[in-house]
């Protein structure tokens, strides 16, 4: 398998797919390459695609707010990324050829990374996640708020979706929905026997699997 430094390498270069014709930047995501918490949001937006780094924007901030406030973490903790690496234009949905061209990257990752959990950040990530692992996807507002065991690959994994924050900028309602959601990330990662600080290392090198 790729090291995490070589997929990085191959998604910036990637020309799969027709959103490589117009991005500035693919975003092949950041953080802690032993992470055992790792975000899965939709694309990359504008803020993004000019940066070359994963949720930078409004949406961003208050995903970094919700990691500190509630989490107790630093973006550094945990690793982000998203379905598909390159920004659709105008900001549209990513389309289901982009999110097959590009998704094999991800699953890469995420086989590199083997999180502890996975939060899911929206319909697009979830969806595409549990289609992936065989189970039947009913919409995102079914499926958040709890956890679920998926397989991916050989991987066993909790995952956890959530709304994605971009939808709270529109929504504040949303907002304390997903403030809730992490108070149970909270509590999921609490309820293992490390303390957060055991089971999050800046460098992984401590970590237990
Ligand atoms: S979206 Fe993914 S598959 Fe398409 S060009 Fe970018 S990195 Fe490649």
């Amino acid at each position: 398998m790729s090291s995490l430094s070589d997929l990085d390498s191959q998604i910036r270069a990637c020309k799969k797919c027709k959103l490589s014709e117009a991005r500035k930047n693919a975003v092949p995501g950041e953080g802690n390459p032993h992470a055992k918490l790792l975000f899965i949001g939709e694309a990359p937006g504008s803020n993004e695609d000019i940066q070359g780094r994963p949720f930078v924007g409004a949406a961003g901030k208050l995903l970094d707010k919700m990691i500190h406030d509630v989490l107790g973490l630093e973006r550094k903790d945990v690793f982000i990324t998203n379905v598909v690496k390159c920004r659709p234009p105008d900001n549209r949905d990513p389309m289901p050829e982009e999110i097959e061209a590009c998704s094999p990257y991800l699953i890469s990752q995420i086989l590199f990374i083997k999180p502890k959990l996975i939060v899911t950040l929206g319909r697009h990530s979830t969806g595409f996640l549990f289609a992936y692992s065989g189970a039947s996807f009913p919409g995102i507002t079914k499926v958040r708020g709890k956890l679920h065991v998926l397989k991916i690959g050989n991987l066993e994994t909790k995952v956890f979706p959530t709304y994605h924050p971009a939808a709270a900028l529109y929504n504040p309602n949303l907002r304390e929905t997903i403030r809730d959601d992490f108070v149970k990330i909270r509590s999921e990662v609490n309820s293992n026997l490390y303390t957060i600080d055991q089971f999050f290392n800046s460098d992984g090198s401590s970590n237990k699997r």
